[in-house]
């Protein structure tokens, strides 16, 4: 199986620590520079069972710029135009402005979204199991995902299940 894959969400959220875990900081990482690409492969991660390429897209991750209805537009259509969104975020409490932000827009996309709960290394289990929660009535998610990009943990896991989605 193969596929177009793109991974969303805030700033810090551990987006590039997680392509680096998937592909070993290897040489695969082909762009590393989120402000100025657009629609760019990041890197391409083979394995006998499947072929995943990773693109960066423009606009729903960068709530720092101010974008117009054209640009929250192209964002969303090149969300429609991939496989597979992974929409990164972190174990809190409550929801933040920003994630709330990326559901508005996820409202508009067609492709499966995996919400993928990362670092949960510095959490107790009970936060991400509050997390899960509050997002599960946010959005029909796919699937959701809790890792740590950093340690590894349950990143298998997440493998097994973007490839069941491709
Ligand atoms: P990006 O802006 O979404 O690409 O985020 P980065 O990948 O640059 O990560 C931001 C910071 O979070 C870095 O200091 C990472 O080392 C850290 N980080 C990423 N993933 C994890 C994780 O699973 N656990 C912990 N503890 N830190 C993480
Ligand atoms: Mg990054």
């Amino acid at each position: 199986r193969s596929g177009f894959i793109t991974i969303i969400g805030r700033p810090n959220v551990g987006k590039s620590t997680l392509i680096n875990y998937l592909i070993g900081e290897k040489l695969s990482i082909i762009s590393n520079k989120p402000q100025t690409t657009r629609n760019t492969i990041q890197a391409i991660l083979t394995r006998d069972e499947f072929q995943m390429v990773f693109i960066d897209t423009p606009g729903i991750h960068k709530p720092k710029h101010k974008l117009g209805e054209y640009m929250v537009r192209i964002a969303v259509n090149s969300l429609n135009d991939v496989d597979l969104v992974l929409f990164l975020t972190t174990p809190e409490e409550t929801l933040g402005v920003g994630d709330k932000h990326i559901i508005e827009q996820l409202k508009n996309v067609k492709t499966p979204v995996i919400l993928v709960i990362n670092k949960i290394d510095t959490v107790k289990r009970d936060v991400t199991a509050k997390t899960i929660d509050n997002y599960r009535h946010e959005y029909e998610f796919s699937d959701i995902v809790p890792i740590s990009a950093l340690t590894g943990e349950n990143v298998d896991n997440l493998l097994k299940v973007m490839v069941s989605k491709l």
